[in-house]
């Protein structure tokens, strides 16, 4: 077999997992060859180290005394360093915990070792390490999981605080249910107060999994690619927004031609969330108001209710966050509302902010303008 065949092999290994033993060989087969030696093999040298040049994962190759004998770019990377240069020595590692001992210890044990490090001062950076002894050493395979592990930490909360939500409602549902069977003798009243509170907690539970839905399925798709994106008369999502949720006409719309790049049914659910809020939380007119700024539109919708607290500005776009949980749930609201309205937003390119206001709640939707002339979608 010619050395491309045997790199072909090694590779072969190496996407199928076996990245530390391929390398590992690789490294102890491969000697400096000149070209007048062999063009051929020299070729092929250039190729493999090119591979390793530009591979995500970083690879390098210590010699039995724990001197790098070989590194690639990203592994001088991911061990924060700019450079990694042949001859370095083990003790130069000592700000990496436990990459040393990770290493001695699969040259002494013979067999695969994997660690995760965590390298660098906050924030820190998870690099999973491989090290595979190989005849001449230790190949050690480093792959960065900062953000596989941030996503993980992120479902397990998740899923924390989701059964938590889901737990109350159904909690409540049990116990009405148990005080209706021992009131078997309680005059009707009695038992429908019974009947009629299991059937809020229901209704809660019901657009609690329903959001949830929601959310998860935006989360999912993902940003829509701005010709996806429709022009969008803010005027008509408005009053289709008003119609969905305010059938006592309280909130009035500012008169506006202005045009948005949106999503119709994704911009309608956004107006119809800050507007349901707005009618939840405070009594009286509700406004919204549309101006045009550069090449953006900011959409405001102003309410003169209790407003929120300076404090809660940051978080308030968090899922299940809520300034006073009391009120949330006496109203039916379910905690998820501005998340929704946030990845909505964001999903078509623009943003959304709770601004600073003296008399109750200001929140701004911020899209692009859709140019003058395009066709309304
Ligand atoms: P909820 O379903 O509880 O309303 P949201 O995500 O829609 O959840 O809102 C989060 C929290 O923000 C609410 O619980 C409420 O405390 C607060 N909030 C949202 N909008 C307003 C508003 N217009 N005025 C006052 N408080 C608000």
């Amino acid at each position: 077999m010619t050395f491309w065949g045997l790199a072909s092999v090694g590779l072969a290994a190496l996407a199928s997992g076996g990245g530390g033993l391929a390398v590992g060989w690789y490294l102890a087969a491969r000697r400096t060859r000149t070209p007048e030696e062999s063009p051929t093999k020299a070729r092929d040298d250039a190729w493999m180290l090119a591979l390793l040049a530009g591979m995500d994962e970083g690879v390098v190759a210590f010699d039995a005394t724990g001197r790098v004998v070989f590194a690639n770019v990203s592994a001088a990377q991911l061990l924060g360093r700019r450079h990694l240069p042949a001859g370095t020595p083990m003790a130069a590692f000592a700000d990496v915990p436990r990459l040393r001992s990770t290493i001695v210890g699969a040259m002494r044990g013979g067999s695969p070792t994997a660690r995760e490090l965590h390298v660098g001062d906050p924030p820190v950076r998870i690099v999973q390490l491989r090290a595979t002894p190989s005849p001449h050493g230790v190949v050690a395979v480093l792959l960065d999981v900062t953000e596989v592990r941030r996503i993980e930490r992120g479902w397990r909360e998740f899923a924390a605080t989701t059964s938590h939500e889901l737990k109350t409602p159904v909690a409540a549902i049990l116990t009405n249910l148990e005080a209706l069977e021992l009131a078997a003798e309680a005059p009707e009243a009695v038992r429908r107060t019974f009947v009629e509170a299991s059937r809020r907690q229901a209704d809660r539970l019901a657009q609690l999994v329903s959001d949830l839905v929601e959310l998860v399925r935006i989360e999912a798709q993902g940003a829509v690619a701005e010709t996806e994106l429709d022009t969008v008369s803010i005027g008509v999502a408005c009053a289709r927004a008003i119609d969905e949720v305010d059938p006592d006409r309280r909130v009035v719309i500012e008169p506006t031609e202005l045009e948005v790049r949106a999503d119709e049914r994704m911009l309608g659910r956004v107006l119809a969330n800050l507007l349901t809020n707005a009618l939840r939380y405070s009594a009286g007119v509700v406004r919204v108001e549309a101006r045009s700024v550069a090449d953006r539109v900011r959409i405001a919708v102003i309410d003169h209710g209790p407003g929120i607290a300076e404090v809660h500005r940051a978080r308030i776009f968090e899922r299940f966050y809520r300034v006073d949980p009391g009120r949330s749930s006496a109203h039916g609201g379910t905690g998820l509302g501005l998340a929704i309205v946030r990845e909505l937003t964001a999903g078509m390119g623009g943003s959304v902010e709770l601004e600073p206001s003296e008399h109750g709640a200001r929140f701004v939707v911020e899209l692009a303008r859709a140019a003058p002339n395009a066709p309304v979608g």
